[in-house]
């Protein structure tokens, strides 16, 4: 039962084909058996899971089905749950239990799915293996003999649906937190349109850059997944008020048939080493859709390899000050020292790890007097020349597509340096800059054996023909990511 598509447990459970308790319980016994190697989720929710799952069944029964009824599904613990633990992988937020729930959670709530728990993360989404977590980083399930990344930040969910501990998980994009963990585990993740899903009720990490959007095994069902998340939030200042995602079934091809369309290729992302592999699936799928009709062009965005400079400014300026909120006073860890400002100290140094301190130490060193000209203003034109690259090349092509990372999944163990880990971001972070739409979509497996993605970019609010197209090229790819496949029953 596990194998499923989303779409395809929707079918069965309608028919009567499977019941929602039957289901639900397949995946708590896989959560039993393998999270302990695994380390996806940080809590697991047995009694909620059977109340959703119970309440879904009886509305099935009675002919009332909401879009999601009984699927199983991960929450990555930064969106905050009324009543369950929310950590964000912290230990200032380690015995955290909001009194409220955030807007995505909510709309998977109203949808009729049911919460398995919630999903392991980086520390407060900085990072790109999940290594920050204060619960010990998540595995990936492709390789069982030696431990590899499963991916950041959002790499408890990328584990779970991988291994089939869920059928579809929440993450959030603020530099590539869904894609790049979804690219090294076969999974298909959306970045979507900036302003597309309510970050109301997620905790903060850079707010000009944080995207929540789904993760799933299927492209279908990641459009599915989008459907529920996406929707004007009032609660959300910087929502879209058009925000709008509907699905009537299942992508509608965009190939094929006469149908003209434009694929731009990045000129600038030529000039970076990737692997052999890498390269060689990419060409391919290229190749592909140039064999279905597209129109190959090449697009300049001439800043798109200064976006990580310019990403690891903004994004620590903004956690410096969104993180300023743990003091110790309202809520999370406090540790009591001697006066006001020592609580403080003693609170901040024990509750947050040594990356989120280096970040906050960065963004307020970028944000100073001195140095806000010279960096935190000259990144912001980075930026505001990236988006406008995007634009211009958006003229020439109808949708972009470009590697989602350079490799297949490393060794959790790996020695890497804090500009190496950082490097890692390097074909993802331009899209979170410009606010645009991408989707990482399975490409092919490496000699290795390994999964590897590759990106759909659109203009803004274009997801629905980002989805499109990569639905295409998951079709070409055609990589077999049953998670009985990848780790056995
Ligand atoms: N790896 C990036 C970082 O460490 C992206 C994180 C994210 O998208 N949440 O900041």
């Amino acid at each position: 039962m596990i194998n499923l598509t989303i779409i395809d447990a929707l079918k069965k459970l309608k028919s009567r084909e499977i019941g929602a308790l039957e289901l639900m319980q397949a995946h708590l016994d896989r959560i039993e058996k393998y999270n302990p190697e695994l380390n996806a989720y940080i809590t697991v929710t047995r009694e909620r899971a059977l109340n959703d799952a119970t309440a879904a069944a009886e509305r099935i029964a009675n002919g009332t089905a909401r879009p999601l009824d009984g699927i199983p599904i991960a929450m990555k613990d930064l969106f905050a749950t009324r009543g369950i633990r929310t950590t964000a992988a912290s230990r200032m937020l380690e015995n955290f239990v909001p009194e409220y729930e955030s807007t995505i959670s909510q709309k998977f709530i109203d949808a009729g799915s049911v919460l398995l728990g919630k999903s392991n993360l980086d520390e407060f989404a900085m990072g790109t293996f999940s290594k920050t977590s204060y619960f010990g980083a998540p595995v990936n399930p492709w390789q069982r003999e030696h431990k590899l990344t499963a991916g950041g930040s959002s790499g408890g969910s990328t584990s779970a649906v991988a291994s089939g501990m869920a059928m579809g998980a929440t993450g959030t994009d603020t530099g590539g937190s869904i894609r790049f963990p979804c690219s090294i585990t076969g999974l298909v993740g959306v970045k979507p349109t900036y302003g597309l899903c309510s970050r109301w009720g997620c905790v903060a990490f850079a707010s000009s850059l944080d995207t929540p959007g789904p993760i799933a095994r299927t492209v279908d069902d990641a459009a599915l997944l989008l459907s529920v998340m996406a929707g004007h939030d009032a609660k959300d200042s910087t929502s879209a008020p058009n925000a709008k995602f509907d699905i009537d079934g299942e992508l509608q091809p965009i190939l094929g048939d006469g149908k003209k369309l434009r694929i731009g290729v990045i000129k600038e992302f030529n000039s970076v080493q990737i692997s052999e592999d890498m390269k060689k699936l990419f060409e391919q799928r290229v190749s592909d859709l140039k064999s279905m009709g597209a129109e190959i062009v090449e697009v300049s965005i001439p800043n798109v390899l200064d976006a990580l400079a310019a990403y690891y400014i903004i994004a620590p300026a903004e956690a410096s000050s969104n993180l300023a909120r743990y003091d110790g006073m309202r809520y999370g860890l406090r540790v009591e020292g001697v006066d006001l400002e020592d609580t403080y100290k003693k609170t901040r140094a024990a509750g947050f790890g040594t990356e989120v301190q280096c970040r906050m130490l960065i963004g307020t060193a970028v944000l100073s007097s001195e140095s806000y000209e010279v960096y935190f203003m000259q990144a912001a034109r980075v930026r505001r020349m990236i988006s406008d690259a995007f634009n211009n090349a958006f003229d020439k092509c109808d949708l972009i597509v470009c590697p989602s990372g350079a490799n297949t999944a490393l060794p959790l163990d790996s020695d890497l340096t804090p500009l190496e880990y950082y490097a890692l971001d390097l074909f993802t972070v331009a899209m979170n800059l410009a606010g645009v739409p991408a989707v990482s979509v399975p490409c092919g497996l490496a000699s290795n054996g390994l999964p590897l993605g590759m990106q759909v970019v659109g203009r803004r609010f274009d997801d629905m023909r980002v989805l499109q197209l990569a639905k295409h090229i998951e079709t070409a790819a055609n990589v077999d990511n049953r998670p009985t496949v990848i780790m056995g029953e």
